[in-house]
């Protein structure tokens, strides 16, 4: 059988172990979670003489690391997620998993597990043979959520002191190598006021008033960020997304709640800009304000020089690109993996979709420079 109709097999076995990402769940979505996912990926990497490590990121939520010793010290790792978005909005059924003309359809098909799929066949052809070098095959959870798996899986490598010198990041680049994406601070906004009857408004303090102002200030702070020198992926930006208050017509509104979405650039952390813009939004009005942090992903910017970068664009022909989604990569610094890419078989125009696939030619793709990369005998 091609190495290609072979991959496309296990992908297939794949599809078919629902792991919708739990705040994603729905009437469709079969088991939530990614438990089924991590007990088959645990066999099959036992199966591949793994050691196999696991690591609880959510109550049972499971990182997978399976450790493979080579004959050199260099370690190279793969970060691939094993949830998937939801599957409401799909045609059909989501999980069939079925191959048809040269692709294999279905949730996860693309993103991500298709990576997965390349690598297992790879070990498959060399059994009981050292690789040349170490490898590390991480299947991580709730990347489709907040990525708490990959800040749990930086945290696992620092704890052994363990730094990865070439890591590949999963995700449908149509095997490009992916060099830079922004992160992401999400934040909700609650505004605590008085209600009073709103033919004496003095009585009371109104909350959408203050929101009005809050919501205000922060586009005068986007338009201060669109001023500064671009960063190699661009201006931050900061815009207010939701807006919810008020209980009746005739009621001074006493609690108001918004949220924001602010894009973060090299330079930033996610972590400082939601203090920073707690402290802006409490200049902004005498009410107080508390803040609930929901997603805190720094941006990933790695130079195009890194020969790590240079060798994927080699090998696949394709140049060096920056994405305008997150991925895991954000949570891998130098200190936990020296040089780090972004690639992957299929397009992300498939993912999270009604209908979701990946083309068995560029599960190949992969492969090839998957036996490039770890220095394998094809
Ligand atoms: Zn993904």
């Amino acid at each position: 059988m091609p190495q290609g109709e072979k991959i496309a097999h296990l992908l297939s076995e794949m599809v078919r172990i629902p792991s919708v990402t739990p705040a994603q769940a729905g009437p469709r979505s079969g088991t939530p979670g990614e438990a089924k996912m991590t007990q088959w990926v645990t066999q099959q990497l036992q199966s591949l003489g793994a050691q196999v490590h696991h690591q609880e990121v959510l109550p049972g939520r499971h990182n997978v690391f399976g450790l493979f010793h080579g004959q050199s010290n260099k370690w190279l790792g793969v970060d691939v997620h094993m949830d998937t978005v939801g599957v409401e909005q799909m045609q059909g059924d989501p999980f069939d998993g079925r191959i048809e003309n040269d692709r294999v359809y279905g949730r996860g098909s693309v993103d991500t597990k298709a990576t997965l799929a390349v690598c297992l066949n790879l070990l498959q052809n060399h059994p009981n043979k050292p690789l040349p070098h170490n490898l590390l095959i991480a299947a991580t959870c709730d990347e489709e959520d907040a990525a708490r798996g990959a800040s749990a899986m930086a945290r696992w490598l620092k704890d052994r002191n363990m730094v990865i010198d070439e890591l590949a990041v999963a995700e449908p680049t149509l095997c490009a190598p992916i060099h830079g994406h922004k992160g992401v601070m999400r934040q909700k906004y609650r505004i605590q006021g008085v209600a009073a009857h709103s033919s004496r408004p003095e009585l009371g303090k109104n909350t959408i008033t203050a929101a009005a102002k809050l919501a205000l200030a922060f586009d005068a702070e986007n338009h201060r960020l669109n001023q500064l020198t671009p960063t190699p992926l661009g201006h931050g930006t900061l815009t207010v997304t939701t807006i919810h208050g008020g209980v009746g017509i005739n009621v001074v509104p006493d609690a108001t709640e918004f949220t924001i979405d602010r894009r973060v650039v090299p330079g930033e952390s996610a972590e400082k800009l939601a203090d920073q813009c707690l402290q802006l939004a409490r200049r902004s009005t005498e009410l107080p304000v508390e803040a609930e942090n929901y997603l805190m992903i720094d941006a990933f910017y790695r130079p195009t020089q890194d020969d790590f970068i240079q060798r994927m664009a080699q090998w696949s022909g394709q140049s060096p690109a920056t994405v305008p989604y997150c991925t895991n990569a954000w949570a891998y610094t130098p200190a936990t993996a020296r040089q780090c890419l972004i690639i992957g078989p299929g397009s992300i125009d498939q993912a999270h979709g009604a209908v979701e696939w990946v083309e068995i030619a560029q599960l190949q793709k992969l492969s090839d420079l998957y036996t490039r990369w770890w220095e394998i005998k094809p």
